[in-house]
């Protein structure tokens, strides 16, 4: 087959490993706009079995990746001055670009060619794409394949109200935390982690609210990042905040009811979007690759197989996509719910949701589990 893949993430680097590997004889390229050591951001985190789910399917890309991972078995709500650790949340961390760098390296040694500052902007890209059995488009939540085909994607794109931007700092967590704090424009909070012995992500999240009472509408780069800063001096410990092409940015929830036509495929982000705070937006690029490359091989043609792709992964996706919508709203209620005792506050996160019962909290963490039915009488029979 030639395949043609439009945007260099895990989503696109993954599946065109994922072919070479089934059959070197496909020719497939890879092109991406950015270069080959540029990426924005910093480190991204996957939540509980970390890369586990690549395991039945492929080993070796599972041995290449967890070695480089930043593991902890627990998570560190902060409520103002009240740190809750909560046990039971195992979470793993990888530098972004120290990802990519691993799939650029594993899709080169199969024999696929990545074009780097390379970048098709129309479908009718004959230099590009002519010729292609398949073009996937795996370019990201910004997608023009899908922005420009919504009509036929179905695409529906619901901007969230919050504000977030991606920081990275020199200083080095111990667990995945998530920080709140009080201030007098509204509750700021700060989702951070280590990613490698050196660097931590340090995502800061406001609600709109805030964020116009604060002022950032009118600050610079340098006066946002003091701003931050000073919000934070006490997690910070006088490390500073560092940024990698970062800005304020709303979310965007996207999905689309159809995933291909003609010979176009949307994968990863370009196919739907699920709020960082679940830890998932990897893991589903890199499924979607899996699951591309499972219904190529099992379908009897190129139809059969699109078709199949979006018959077999629709269900399982739903699930976390469910559970990431979900989460996002928790936090646009951050500011109400900062109202809560830190043990309540630590709760609602735990089991925000839907998918974690009092039981399950119980299971994992006995200790948060007690201190919240004294509080509430009525859990303490169960
Ligand atoms: C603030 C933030 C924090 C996040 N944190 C996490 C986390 O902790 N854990 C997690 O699992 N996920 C996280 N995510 C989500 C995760 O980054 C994405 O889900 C994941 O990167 C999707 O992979 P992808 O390959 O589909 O898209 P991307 O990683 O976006 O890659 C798309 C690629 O396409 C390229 N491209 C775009 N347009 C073109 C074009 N016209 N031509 C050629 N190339 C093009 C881009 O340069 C990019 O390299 C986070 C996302 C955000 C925004």
């Amino acid at each position: 087959m030639k395949i043609r893949i439009i945007g260099g993430g895990p989503a696109g680097l993954y599946f065109a490993s994922l072919m070479k590997r089934e059959d070197p004889a496909h020719d497939v390229v890879v092109f991406e706009r950015g270069s080959r050591d540029a990426t924005w951001g910093f480190g991204v985190v996957f939540s509980d079995r970390a890369l586990e789910f690549l395991r039945a399917d492929d080993e070796a890309t599972y041995q290449l990746l967890t070695p480089l991972m930043e593991t902890w078995p627990n998570l560190t709500i902060v409520h103002n001055d009240t740190r809750i650790p909560i046990a039971g949340n195992g979470f793993a961390a990888i530098g972004r670009l120290e990802l990519l760098s691993r799939l650029y390296a594993q899709a080169e040694s199969l024999g696929v060619r990545i074009e780097f500052d390379s970048e098709p902007s129309s479908l009718d890209d004959a230099a590009r794409l002519g010729g292609a059995d398949l073009v996937v488009a795996a370019n990201g939540a910004f997608s023009w394949v899908r922005n420009e085909n919504e009509d036929k994607f179905g695409t529906e794109t619901d901007l969230r109200s919050n504000r977030f931007i991606w920081y990275g700092t020199s200083k080095v967590f111990d667990s995945l935390s998530l920080t709140f704090r009080n201030t007098e424009h509204g509750v700021f909070c700060a989702h951070h982690y280590r990613y490698s012995p050196r660097m931590s992500t340090f995502l800061v999240e406001v609600t709109d609210a805030t964020w116009r009472r604060a002022g950032f509408a009118d600050m610079s780069e340098e006066e946002t990042i003091r701003h931050c800063e000073q919000v934070f001096a006490k997690d910070l410990d006088g490390q500073p905040i560092l940024s990698n092409k970062s800005f304020w940015r709303q979310f965007p929830a996207i999905s689309n009811r159809q995933w291909s036509f003609g010979n176009v495929v949307l994968m990863g982000d370009a196919l739907r979007t699920a709020h960082f705070s679940i830890g998932s937006g990897t893991r589903l690029a890199m499924e979607d690759a899996i699951a591309l490359w499972k219904a190529l091989r099992d379908a009897g043609s190129l139809a059969k197989a699109l078709a199949l792709y979006r018959e077999r992964r629709l269900p399982p996706m739903q699930k976390i996509l469910d559970a990431a919508n979900v989460s996002i709203r928790w936090y646009e209620e951050m500011d109400e719910l900062m109202a809560l005792p830190a043990v309540d506050f630590a709760y609602s996160y735990m089991t925000r949701t839907g998918r974690v019962s009092h039981a399950e909290v119980r299971r994992r963490d006995p200790a948060l589990a007690a201190a919240y039915e004294k509080n509430h009488a009525d859990l303490r029979a169960d």
